[in-house]
């Protein structure tokens, strides 16, 4: 009997066969739904950290008072 680990609550599940597992590598579907949060709040990490470089070429840009 073919069994497998669901990754995110390490429950140990046996199958008789694919189609009685239908939420695999999850064991259900609260363990599938909490996978997919994981990737989508990753993602949102990842894009927020960008890095702010270009403010200071707006401040090197001003020309001098010219003196008469
Ligand atoms: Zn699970």
């Amino acid at each position: 009997m073919p069994t497998y680990e669901c990754p995110i609550c390490r429950t140990k599940l046996e199958v008789a066969s694919p189609e009685e597992a239908p939420y695999r590598p999850f064991c259900s579907r609260r363990c599938k739904l909490v996978d997919l949060g994981r990737w989508l709040s990753e993602e949102y990490r990842i894009s927020e950290e960008i890095p702010e470089t270009s403010e200071d070429e707006s401040k090197s840009g001003e020309e001098p008072p010219a003196g008469e």
